[in-house]
C-alpha cells in the first residue's frame, strides 16, 4: 500500500557512487553520446567554450557545462541527433603563466595545488614545463566531466596545439587576410612590460579585460618654460579652468619629451608615456609642494592660473596633476570650498591665497540658464552640490552628483558665450571639435590610460597601455564587417533575450584587436612567424573543427580496420593545406585536386564534407556571461566573415557565475571546492541540480550546502517512491500496465486529476525548457509535481483504496516525471527508469514526454480544487472559532446561481466587462436572470470570486457548462472529516436547491458556485 508519509517506508540508502559508475559504464558501452550524420533525423549541434587545462575544475566551473549538457540531453530526448563535443584550449598565456608561477615558487599557487586539489608533489614539480601542466589537468578535467555525466562525444576531443588544429587556424587567418580583415598598424593594447606581450582577459589574474580610455592631455605653461600637462575626459571644460591641483607630497619629474618639449609629470606618468611611444628623458625630480602657489598660463584664455595643493590627486592617475573646473566639476568645487576653509591649517602654505570664482561655460535648463552677463552666477556644480547636500570632499554623495551633472550636461548642455566660436553648440558636438582643434594646435595630446587598474598579468606584473607599432590586428572596427555581425545577431536567438543589447553594443564598440603574442603555446601567425596567435583569436570558429577532429586516427578512439580507411593518419597531416579546409568547410575547389594535393582519398574528403554539411551551422553556443564582450562577439564576427550565411550560428546561451554560500569563490576566502571531490561527497546529480535550480540564467547561482542537502533528500524521495511503486507493481503483476486498461477501467476522480495535472505540467515544463528557463522547469519537476503526488496519496489513503488502478496511475506519473528529470539528473533518472521497468536500455531513448490530450480532464481538476479550497476554508473557520465539531454541513449553490455565474464569466472573459454596473445592467435586462436585482451583493461577490481566480481556472470554468459539486464532496467526505480534526466528524452535503435539507441557521443562501457555504455543529 502506498502510504501518505514517507517516514513509514525506510529509506534505502542510495549508493550514489555505484549508480554513477554503473551508468557511466553503460553509456560508454552503448556509445550513446557518439553522434554521426543520420539524414533521417534532425540534428542539433551544441558546444560550450572549451576549458584551459591550467588548473582543475572547481564547483564554479561546472555551471556552464552542466547547463549545456542538460540542454543536449533535452534535445536528444526530443528526438534530435545531438552532437555535443569537447576540446581543450592549450593556447597562449593561461598555461604558460601558470607554469612560470610554479617555476618562481609562487607560494599561494603551490599551496592551492597541494592542499585544495591534492596534486602530488612529483606532478607539481613537473609543472615547470607548460605542456606537463596542460596534460595533467586536461586529464583531470576530462575525468571530472565524465563523472558529472556530461554526454560528450569524446571521439572528437582535441587540443589547440594539435598539428591539424594549427593548420586549421592558419587557414582561418589566411582566409581573414584575403578578406582584408587582418591589418598591420599602430594601436593601443593592454601590455605586460615583463613578458613584452599584449594582454587581454585570459592573460590576466582574475580574468580582467584591460579596459582603457582616451584621455586628452592639455598643456599649461609654467613661466620657466616647463609644461604641465593634465589629463581630462572633458576637453570642452578647458574654457572653465580656474586652477590646477598638484599633490604637495608626490615626487614629480622634469622630463625632456620627444626631444622638443620639457614637461613636469609624476614618475609613473613618465613611465606610461614611454609605453605610448614617447621618447622620455628624466632630467631631475621635484616635489609637488615646490610648485604649489606658482602660476601657469592656460592655453586658451591665456590667463594666469594658480597651482593649488590637493592630497586627493594620485600620482598614478593621468600625469599626477589635474585641471580644476569648479563651475562644472562638483569635486573641484568642493575641494576649493574645503581649501578656503582649511588653508590656515597648512603651515607650509602660509601666504597662499585661495580666491578663485567658478566659471560657468555650459548652460542647460535644469542647472543653469542665464546670460553670461547675469550678475548672480550660481554655477551648475554649486547648484548640484546643494541639491545633493554634499558636506565635504569625502561625502559619497559627491560621486552621484558628479555622474548626474556630467551626463546631464553631455546630453542636454550647450556651450555659453564665453566659449568663443563654440557658443550655442551642444556639448556632445563641441567636445570632439574642441578636442580636434586643441590637438592640431599642439595645445593638447592624446594619452591612453587604463580605467580599471590595477590589472595584473598572470605573471604578476601590473599591466599598462602600450601603443604597439606595425603589429598584426584583426580589424573588428571594419564597418562592413560590423554590419554583417549585426545581421547575424538579429537573426540569432539570444538566451536570455535581455543580453542582446549588450552584444549590439560590443559589436559597435569593438576596434582593431592585437591577435598575436611573442610567447605562449599555439599556432604561428602565417603572415609573420615570429608571432603566435593568441587565445581569443584561435577559439572563434573551432566548433567546425570538431567535425574534422573525428577523422584523425590517433584520436584516443579505437578504430576498426574498416573504418581506418576513412581516417586521416596522423602522419599524413603534414600534406594537408588550405585547399582541404576550403573544400570541407566552404565547399570551394575541386575535390579531385584537393585529394591529389593533400594525399587523401576523395571518399574521405567527401565524408568529412558531408558531415560538416549535416552538422553545421552550430545550433547553440553556451558560455559564461563574462565572455560576451570578447569571445562570444568574436565568434559571431569570425563566422560571418568566413562562412556562408546558411552556416552562421543560430543561438547563444549565456549564464551567470556561481557563488559559494553567497560569496565569490576565491583562494583567499578558502571556499573553493574541487569538482571531483564534491562529486564524491554529494553525488553528481545533486551538484547538477544545485547549480541549475538556484538562479535564473543571468543571475549568479548560489551554491550552498543547505540547498544541496535539500536536493539530496528530494532525490532520495524520488528513489523511494520508485521502489515503493515497484513493490505495488509486483503485487498486481505487470500485465496490468497499459493505458488500455486505464481507459477501460472505472477510474476515480483523483486518478483522472493527477494525470490531467500531469499534462499541464508537461506543457509548462516543455515551454520552460524550450527557453532554457531551467530553474522554473526544475521547480515544477521537483516541487509542483511532488505537491500533486502528496495530494493524490492523501486522497487514496483517506478512501482506503487498494486497487490496481493506483499502480497504473502512478506508473504513468512516475514515468513522465522521471523522463523530465532525466536531462538534469541523469544518473538517478536512469536508475529509477530501470526500477520502474522502463522499456528502453536508457531513458534517453524513451524520449521527452508528450502531452496526452485525452488525459486532460477539467472536471477532475475542478473537483479536486473544490476539495482543496474547502479544506482550507474549513481549517480557517475551525482555527478562528476554536470549535471541536461533531457535524459539518456543506451547502452547494443553487442551479440558478450557477447559470448566473456562467453568464458573468462570459461577460468577463469574452466581452472583457469587469465593471459591476455594466454586468448588473446586462443581467437585469434578461428576464431569465432579472431577479438578481434584489441581491446585488451576490453579484458583487461572484465578480470578485472570478477576478481573484487564476486565469487558467477562469478559462477552465468557461468550458464547463455544468459542474456538479456534490459528487466530489461526497467522494471526499472521509478526507474532509480527517482534515477537520478526526474521522468521527459527520460530513453532510446538501444542495441549496434541496427542499428538505438540514439548514437550521439558513446558511445555504450564502453558497456561491465553487464556494459552498458551511455550517458547523
Ligand atoms: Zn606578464
Amino acid at each position: 500500500m502506498i502510504n501518505n508519509t514517507n517516514n513509514q517506508y525506510n529509506h534505502k540508502k542510495i549508493e550514489w557512487s555505484l549508480i554513477e559508475e554503473k551508468w557511466r559504464h553503460k553509456w560508454d558501452e552503448q556509445e550513446i553520446f557518439n553522434s554521426d550524420p543520420d539524414f533521417s533525423k534532425k540534428k542539433y549541434f551544441i558546444t560550450v567554450a572549451y576549458p584551459y587545462p591550467n588548473s582543475p575544475q572547481h564547483i564554479g566551473h561546472g555551471r556552464t557545462y552542466t547547463l549545456a549538457d542538460a540542454h543536449a540531453r533535452y534535445m536528444r530526448m526530443k528526438g534530435y541527433n545531438v552532437l555535443f563535443p569537447m576540446g581543450f584550449h592549450y593556447t597562449g598565456t593561461p598555461i604558460l603563466g601558470m607554469s612560470r608561477r610554479i617555476a618562481s615558487g609562487d607560494k599561494e599557487l603551490l599551496e592551492t595545488f597541494q592542499y585544495i586539489y591534492h596534486v602530488s608533489e612529483d606532478a607539481i614539480k613537473s609543472f615547470v614545463e607548460p605542456i606537463k601542466i596542460a596534460s595533467y589537468f586536461h586529464n583531470e578535467i576530462k575525468l571530472g566531466m565524465k563523472e558529472m555525466g556530461y554526454s560528450i562525444d569524446w571521439r572528437r576531443e582535441f587540443t589547440t596545439i594539435d598539428k591539424l588544429y594549427s593548420k586549421f587556424i592558419s587557414w582561418q587567418f589566411n582566409t581573414l587576410r584575403k578578406k582584408g580583415l587582418i591589418v598591420q598598424g599602430s594601436h593601443p593594447v593592454g601590455w605586460c612590460p615583463k613578458d613584452q606581450n599584449p594582454v587581454s582577459q585570459h592573460d590576466t589574474i582574475g580574468d580582467v579585460e584591460p579596459d582603457f580610455n582616451e584621455y586628452i592631455l592639455i598643456k599649461f605653461k609654467l613661466d620657466d618654460g616647463y609644461i604641465i600637462p593634465t589629463a581630462t575626459l572633458r576637453p570642452e571644460t578647458i574654457y572653465g579652468v580656474t586652477n590646477l591641483w598638484v599633490n604637495p607630497n608626490v615626487e614629480y619629474v622634469r622630463i625632456q619629451i620627444d626631444n622638443n618639449e620639457r614637461w613636469i609629470v609624476s614618475k609613473e606618468a613618465a613611465r606610461k608615456l614611454e609605453f605610448l611611444n614617447h621618447k622620455v628623458a628624466i632630467k631631475s625630480s621635484i616635489y609637488g609642494k615646490e610648485i604649489v602657489g606658482k602660476y601657469v598660463e592656460d592655453p586658451i584664455r591665456k590667463d594666469s592660473i594658480p597651482l593649488y595643493p590637493a592630497s586627493f590627486v594620485e600620482s598614478n592617475n593621468g600625469t599626477g596633476i589635474v585641471m580644476s573646473v569648479p563651475g562644472h566639476a562638483p569635486y573641484d568645487f568642493q575641494a576649493i570650498e574645503d581649501l578656503k576653509k582649511n588653508i590656515s591649517l597648512h603651515n607650509e602654505f602660509v601666504g597662499l591665497k585661495v580666491d578663485v570664482t567658478p566659471i560657468t561655460i555650459i548652460g542647460s535648463d535644469d542647472y543653469y540658464y542665464a546670460d553670461v552677463n547675469d550678475s548672480i552666477l550660481i554655477s551648475p556644480a554649486a547648484k548640484i552640490i546643494s541639491k545633493f547636500k554634499v558636506k565635504d570632499q569625502e561625502d559619497p554623495q559627491l560621486e552621484k552628483a558628479t555622474n548626474e551633472l556630467y551626463s546631464h550636461e553631455y546630453y542636454k548642455g550647450k556651450m555659453l558665450q564665453n566659449t568663443g566660436k563654440y557658443v550655442g553648440m551642444p556639448v556632445s558636438v563641441a567636445k570632439d571639435m574642441i578636442k580636434n582643434e586643441i590637438i592640431s594646435n599642439g595645445i593638447a595630446e592624446i594619452m591612453f590610460e587604463l580605467i580599471n587598474k590595477p590589472v595584473r598579468c598572470r605573471c604578476g606584473t601590473e599591466c599598462v597601455v602600450k601603443i604597439l607599432n606595425d603589429q598584426w590586428f584583426i580589424n573588428y572596427g571594419d564597418k562592413n564587417w560590423k554590419k554583417l555581425a549585426h545581421e547575424c545577431l538579429n537573426k540569432m536567438d539570444i538566451v536570455p533575450e535581455e543580453i542582446r543589447q549588450e552584444f549590439n553594443y560590443v559589436i559597435d564598440w569593438l576596434r582593431e584587436r592585437a591577435c598575436a603574442r611573442k610567447s605562449g603555446l599555439g599556432t604561428k601567425l602565417p603572415l609573420d612567424e615570429d608571432w603566435i596567435i593568441e587565445s581569443l583569436s584561435d577559439s572563434v570558429i573551432y566548433m567546425s573543427y570538431y567535425i574534422v577532429a573525428k577523422y584523425i586516427s590517433n584520436n584516443n578512439n579505437s578504430i576498426s580496420e574498416d573504418s581506418s580507411k576513412l581516417m586521416i593518419h596522423v602522419n599524413n597531416v603534414d600534406a594537408l593545406n588550405d585547399s582541404f579546409f576550403d573544400y570541407i568547410l566552404l565547399g570551394n575547389g575541386d575535390v579531385r585536386q584537393v585529394a591529389a594535393e593533400c594525399n587523401i582519398s576523395i571518399s574521405l574528403i567527401e565524408a568529412i564534407r558531408n558531415e560538416f554539411s549535416y552538422f553545421y551551422p552550430l545550433d547553440a553556443r553556451h558560455s559564461g556571461r563574462d565572455l560576451v564582450q570578447n569571445h562570444l562577439s568574436f565568434f559571431i564576427f569570425n563566422h560571418v566573415a568566413i562562412f556562408a550565411r546558411e552556416n552562421w550560428p543560430r543561438k547563444i546561451v549565456v549564464n551567470g557565475s556561481v557563488l559559494m554560500e553567497g560569496k565569490k569563490m576565491s583562494k583567499s576566502l578558502g571556499n573553493i571546492i574541487p569538482l571531483r571531490a564534491a562529486i564524491k561527497e554529494y553525488s553528481a546529480d545533486a551538484i547538477r541540480l544545485a547549480m541549475l535550480s538556484s538562479a535564473e540564467l543571468l543571475q549568479d547561482a548560489d551554491f550552498s550546502f543547505d540547498a544541496i542537502k535539500g536536493i539530496r533528500s528530494k532525490l532520495d524521495d524520488i528513489y523511494d517512491i520508485a521502489l515503493e511503486y515497484s513493490m505495488v507493481k509486483s503485487k498486481f503483476g505487470s500485465s496490468l500496465f497499459s493505458s488500455i486498461i486505464l481507459s477501460e477501467a472505472k477510474t476515480e476522480i483523483e486518478d483522472r486529476w493527477l494525470l490531467s495535472r500531469l499534462q499541464n505540467h508537461i506543457t509548462d515544463i516543455t515551454a520552460s525548457m524550450d527557453n532554457l528557463r531551467v530553474r522554473k522547469a526544475l521547480h515544477d519537476i521537483l516541487y509542483l509535481l511532488d505537491q500533486d503526488l502528496q495530494w493524490y496519496r492523501k486522497r487514496i489513503t483517506a478512501k482506503n483504496r487498494d486497487d490496481s488502478l493506483i499502480a497504473v496511475t502512478l506508473s504513468i506519473f512516475l514515468d513522465n516525471r522521471i523522463r523530465m528529470l532525466a536531462p538534469f539528473a541523469p544518473f538517478i533518472s536512469e536508475e529509477v527508469w530501470e526500477i520502474i521497468g522502463g522499456k528502453y536500455d536508457s531513458i534517453i531513448f524513451a524520449g521527452w514526454p508528450i502531452v496526452d490530450e485525452d488525459k486532460r480532464d477539467p472536471v477532475a481538476e475542478e473537483s479536486e480544487q473544490l476539495i482543496i479550497n474547502l479544506i482550507s476554508d474549513l481549517q480557517n473557520i475551525l482555527k478562528v472559532t476554536k470549535i471541536s465539531p461533531t457535524k459539518i454541513i456543506i451547502y452547494t449553490s443553487a442551479r440558478w446561481k450557477q447559470q448566473i455565474y456562467q453568464k458573468i464569466l462570459e461577460y468577463i472573459l469574452l466581452e472583457n466587462k469587469t465593471n459591476f454596473g455594466d454586468i448588473m445592467k446586462e443581467l437585469v435586462k434578461d428576464p431569465e436572470t432579472a431577479k438578481v436585482k434584489n441581491d446585488p451583493k451576490l453579484i458583487r461577490n461572484m465578480i470578485e470570486d472570478i477576478l481573484s481566480d487564476p486565469i487558467e481556472a477562469r478559462n477552465r470554468r468557461l468550458k464547463l457548462t455544468f459542474f456538479d459539486e456534490i459528487f466530489p464532496l461526497n467522494d471526499a467526505k472521509k478526507l474532509l472529516s480527517l482534515e477537520s480534526g478526526n474521522a468521527h466528524i459527520e460530513i453532510i452535503v446538501h444542495s441549496e436547491d434541496e427542499i428538505q435539507k438540514y439548514d437550521p441557521r439558513e446558511k445555504s443562501k450564502y453558497s456561491r458556485p465553487f464556494k459552498p457555504a458551511i455550517y458547523i455543529e
